[in-house]
C-alpha cells in the first residue's frame, strides 16, 4: 500500500500526539504504589498527638455496641506515622489493605506488613503499629468483645525503637 504524503504526516502527528502524551502521564504504576496508598473508606478524623506520633487517620465502620461488641474501623498512617505502645483487653486484628507497615509485639522482632497481611494482636500484649518511613499504611482493625475493654494507651515509640528491625 502506498502512504501519500498526507498520510505520512497525519501518521507522524499521532506518533508525536502519543509520545507527548505518554511522556507527560500519571506516574507509573511502580512509583504509584511505591509512594501512595488507595483509599477504600473516607480519610476521617486525625488520632490525637498523645496516642500518636505522626499522622494517622481514623474512620469508624462499626460503632461498638451492646448488640455486637466489636469495633470496627479503618485507619490510614502517613509515612513514618505509628501508634503509640498500648494493649488491648480482648485483642485485635488487623487487616492490611494498602501501603506497606509494621507491627511489633513488645520482645518480638518488628514485622512488615502489606496488602493482604492479618494480624492478631493477643490480649493484653504490649505492642503497636504503623507506617514504613517511605510509605503510608492502610489497615482495618476489628477489637472484639469490647465489653473487656477497647483499647490502654501507653508511651510513644521512639525513633530507635521504631527504626529497631530486630
Ligand atoms: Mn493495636
Amino acid at each position: 500500500m502506498r502512504i501519500t504524503n498526507r498520510q505520512q504526516t497525519y501518521l507522524t502527528l499521532v506518533g508525536v500526539t502519543a509520545l507527548l502524551v505518554a511522556s507527560c502521564s500519571q506516574p507509573t504504576a511502580e512509583e504509584t504504589q511505591k509512594n501512595e496508598v488507595e483509599a477504600i473508606f473516607p480519610q476521617g478524623e486525625k488520632g490525637p498527638s498523645e496516642n500518636f506520633t505522626g499522622n494517622a487517620y481514623n474512620y469508624g465502620l462499626v460503632p461498638d455496641d451492646s448488640t455486637y461488641t466489636t469495633l470496627v474501623g479503618n485507619v490510614y498512617f502517613e509515612p513514618g506515622a505509628r501508634s503509640n505502645w498500648h494493649t488491648h483487653p480482648a485483642g485485635q486484628i488487623l487487616i492490611i489493605t494498602d501501603g506497606v507497615g509494621y507491627h511489633q509485639i513488645e520482645g518480638e522482632p518488628r514485622q512488615t506488613l502489606q496488602k493482604g497481611d492479618v494480624v492478631q494482636c493477643p490480649p493484653n500484649t504490649r505492642h503497636w503499629h504503623g507506617a514504613s518511613p517511605d510509605t503510608g499504611m492502610q489497615q482495618l482493625y476489628i477489637v472484639p468483645n469490647t465489653e473487656k475493654g477497647i483499647v490502654e494507651w501507653m508511651e510513644p515509640v521512639t525513633d530507635e525503637q521504631y527504626n529497631n528491625t530486630k
